[in-house]
């Protein structure tokens, strides 16, 4: 038995045999032609067509995305599909865009034009060149970004078809392979059974064309945490490990994989024991959300009577069958950014009105907090032309942003205000460093409501408008901005970014460096803890700035709740209570785990 370990980014325990994705890349056709204008053209349709398949699997993932939704999900477990289905839509979106990125046209056409080359290899070697541009920036959004180029140029590349059913002879002394579409492909020794597949990485188009039927899991040696792919893994119930580095040596095709989604680790060939640990883990895991349904319908109250709201964070309208079926008691954080995200163009004031009046309606009274866009640092869009930043993380994002671009950041606040007739809205400003700031949003805020006032069109009587706390300096002056707002989320995501100087956005590694060193471990070395990283919302500075906000919001009179990762760790549950906060917001399978805890408190 060999024990290894990667990052665990997909919970789950999976057990199968190992097969090793092959992705046929070295079958791309190479040849020279000097018939340029015709290798054009071939690349010309060939995208043409891959953005039609591109944008006809995209409407078919909204139509499953709208399908799910619509459908009122009971069950936790139809959560995964509904989002991945809404993710992988907009995924899809960003790609039909790159397939058209006149830069990647440009690139193709002096390969082709200068040096002759075929139209496959022009694309997949200008695609290849923009990847490794952009990988080379750093980050885990960029990592993603650069497997989607990549993805891009199989697409079209596949769309070409042969040389032959394009009405031209192949070159003579070639043997062309036959293209096939990007799919996964199960080497023959194990494709008649489910598998776990490893691969060095995985495009998000390929995660999606997993069968789950025969994908029990995977493992890849790099990625990121915050990737589409690991994305992907989670919303599609994937159990999946990354950042395995080279620690799956090509001898362990065909051989029995024991796989831990949350922790990452991994057993080859697995002896008796550690096989009753795995078993004995999923058992208990199955057991655990057997239990934990009984809880729907309980209130969130301790042994003492203390109690804590629990309230879901989500990003798009088809989340909300997962609140509903987890028995959240509202929404916390809806990060609204996701509604502006890879597209060409920020969505329209109908667009935004719709997917809120959704949310609202479909809370049914429940109070639903809606963040205006949190844009900028790792979330970027083309189209608000934010233009290269040294520091984007400390540049122009969040509430800086919406005021800089008043025309946006309106069309966002009368969409929210017409939405507030159909639930119970609060409004809350991200990134907030200063109380000038909330000023200035609530002026345009009022003018909003004026507008709308004067126009006939309904709205609440009442919109909370609240800030996160996220920034050292929202923090310090609590006292000052509690005069200003209705309530505080704090933001322990950001708060420790910029409280420790520490990038949230690092990559992760492996918690044993020795692991990726290739250097198989023993049973109990697999189970040393992690070391503790930089980036810690345990740190004692952040811990003293969320209490000096939650102090400052009491005295004030105004409700201090969490809405940070920090708000799922079931460690730090007691702690919230006694010092006031008022809720937390987590992702939907957090809930009921966190109200058993409170219950027996
Ligand atoms: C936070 O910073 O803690 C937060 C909730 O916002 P986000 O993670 O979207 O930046
Ligand atoms: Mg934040």
């Amino acid at each position: 038995m060999v024990l290894l370990r990667g990052i665990g980014v997909s919970g789950g325990i999976a057990a199968g045999r190992l097969s090793f994705y092959k992705r046929q890349e070295g079958d791309i056709p190479r040849y020279t032609d000097a018939d340029s204008e015709g290798q054009w053209r071939r690349f010309d349709e060939a995208r043409c067509e891959a953005v039609r398949q591109i944008q006809r699997l995209a409407e078919q993932m909204r139509g499953m995305s709208e399908a799910g939704a619509s459908g009122a999900a009971s069950e936790a477990g139809s959560y995964a599909g509904i989002a991945s289905a809404e993710e992988a839509a907009q995924i899809l979106e960003a790609q039909a865009v790159m397939a058209m990125d006149p830069e990647l046209a440009e690139a193709v056409r002096v390969r082709i034009r200068q040096t002759h080359d075929n139209a496959e290899a022009a694309v997949m070697d200008a695609a290849g060149e923009a990847a490794a541009r952009i990988a080379a920036l750093g980050d885990d959004f960029m990592t993603a970004r650069a497997a989607d180029v990549k993805d891009v140029a199989r697409r079209i590349v596949a769309a070409m078809g042969r040389p032959e059913t394009m009405g031209r002879s192949a070159p003579t002394g070639r043997r062309l392979q036959d293209m096939q579409p990007p799919e996964v492909r199960i080497s023959e020794s194990t494709a008649a059974v489910p598998v776990i597949l490893a691969a060095d990485d995985l495009t998000p188009g390929e995660t999606l064309h997993l069968d789950r039927a025969k994908i029990l899991g995977f493992v890849t040696a790099g990625g990121s945490a915050a990737g589409h792919t690991a994305i992907l893994a989670r919303t599609m119930g994937i159990p999946a490990v990354i950042g395995a580095g080279g620690i799956l040596e090509p001898e362990y095709e065909g051989q029995e994989i024991l796989m831990d989604g949350d922790t990452g680790e991994i057993a080859v060939a697995p002896d008796a024991e550690t096989r009753a640990r795995f078993f004995g883990k999923a058992d208990r895991r199955r057991r655990e959300a057997e239990s934990l349904a009984a809880l729907k319908g309980k209130p969130a109250v301790t042994g003492g009577g203390r109690s804590i709201r629990l309230c879901c964070n989500i990003s798009f309208p088809a989340d909300v069958p997962a609140v509903i079926a987890n028995d959240a008691e509202g929404i916390g954080l809806f990060r609204s950014e996701c509604l502006f995200l890879g597209r060409t163009s920020a969505p329209s004031e109908e667009e935004q009105f719709e997917a809120y009046r959704q949310v609202l309606s479909a809370m049914d009274g429940r109070p639903v907090t809606i963040r205006t866009l949190d844009a900028g640092s790792d979330k970027q869009a083309a189209y608000l032309g934010l233009g290269a930043e040294a520091n984007p993380a400390l540049g122009n994002r969040g509430i800086r942003l919406s005021l800089g671009c008043p025309e946006l950041f309106r069309v966002q606040l009368r969409a929210l205000a017409r939405a507030s007739a159909y639930g119970k809205l609060r409004i809350m400003f991200p990134m907030v460093t200063s109380v000038w700031e909330v000023a200035e949003a609530k002026k345009l805020f009022g003018q909003v409501l004026s507008e709308l006032r004067r126009e006939g069109t309904a709205f609440a009587p009442e919109i909370p408008v609240g800030i996160m706390v996220e920034t050292p300096a929202a923090a310090l002056i609590s006292d000052r901005l509690a005069k200003e707002t209705d309530f505080f989320s704090i933001g322990t995501n950001d708060l420790t970014q910029y409280t420790l100087a520490c990038d949230r956005q690092g990559r992760e590694t492996p918690a044993d460096p020795a692991v990726t060193d290739n250097a198989p471990v023993s049973d109990k070395e697999a189970q040393k803890p992690a070391p503790r990283p930089v980036y810690d919302p345990h740190h004692p500075a952040v811990l003293r700035l969320l209490e000096l906000t939650v102090k400052n919001a009491a005295a004030a009179g105004i409700p201090a709740g969490i809405c940070g990762e920090l708000a799922a760790d079931r460690e730090m549950t007691e702690y919230f209570l006694s010092i006031g906060v008022g809720e937390l917001s987590v992702p939907p399978r957090d809930i009921l785990p966190l109200r058993k805890k409170i219950r027996n408190l």
